[in-house]
């Protein structure tokens, strides 16, 4: 059971220019196994939030919480959260199976462990006929399926995603959606997606935080926040 609590959660950069807040007074309570999409133009704050629920920046004020836990001091390792990025840097000269285990491996785990977070991945994400691959020889879908591998390895109970499919193109990203989505079904995690796009949080979220300058506008499920009579 994985609750988030954001409790009046502001951000100030110490070399901002301006005097404002990147992020201001965002409050949100998200529950467990939720999908909860976070978007709004570039600029307004989704991915401050989502690196200071990382622990990849620091809370300028208010509180984190996990499972009711104050989380603001916590190392980012402690947080048992799992992210995928939008600038996935698969190394190339390793294979597919390297790049999900590189890791575990930095983390000690012991081989049979790590074989069998990786064949779990793996097959989760359809690439157990590419394990022995390199990303070069691997079309678009199926290396950001790589990156996402690398976060389900980790078997973490939160998952943070930040924009993981804005660099594939139109057709990809549609068919890639869906496999979110249902990859979010089989894993069960607490999930927080960072996009641009309103159609990806509409087909994707249990409930959409739409952000702009810095502030929370609204918080709802898709119907609710695009649905207006
Ligand atoms: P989004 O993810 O919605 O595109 P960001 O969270 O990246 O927005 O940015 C929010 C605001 O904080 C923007 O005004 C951005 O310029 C500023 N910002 C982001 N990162 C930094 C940083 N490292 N230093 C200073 N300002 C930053
Ligand atoms: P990884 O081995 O997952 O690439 P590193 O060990 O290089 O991560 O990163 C150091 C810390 O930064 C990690 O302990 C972790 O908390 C955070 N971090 C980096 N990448 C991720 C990720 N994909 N998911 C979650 N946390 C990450």
């Amino acid at each position: 059971m994985v609750e988030i609590d954001l409790d009046h959660i502001y951000k100030k950069y110490p070399n901002a220019e301006d005097a404002g807040y990147a992020v201001a007074d965002f409050d949100l309570h998200i529950k467990d196994k939720e999908f909860i999409v976070f978007v709004g133009p570039s600029g307004c704050g989704k991915s401050t939030t989502l690196r200071m629920i990382a622990g990849l920046e620091d809370i300028s004020q208010g509180d984190l919480k996990i499972d009711g836990k104050l989380m603001n001091d916590e190392a980012p390792k402690d947080r048992n959260i799992a992210m995928v990025f939008q600038n996935y840097a698969l190394y190339p000269h390793m294979s597919v199976f390297d790049n999900m285990a590189f890791g575990l491996k930095l983390r000690k785990y012991d081989k049979s462990e790590i074989t069998k977070r990786v064949d779990y991945a793996g097959e989760v994400l359809g690439l157990t006929d590419y394990l022995d691959r390199k990303p070069a020889d691997l079309s678009g879908g199926q290396r950001q399926r790589v990156a996402l591998g690398r976060a389900i390895v980790r078997d973490a109970p939160i998952f943070l995603m930040d924009e993981p499919l804005s660099n594939l193109d139109a057709k990809l990203r549609v068919s890639m959606r869906a496999e979110i989505a249902k990859l979010h079904q089989r894993l069960n995690t607490t999930t927080i997606y960072v996009t641009h796009d309103q159609t990806e949080a509409m087909t994707m979220a249990d409930r959409i935080v739409v952000m702009s300058m810095g502030e929370v506008q609204q918080i709802g499920t898709p119907s609710e926040v695009y649905d207006t009579p």
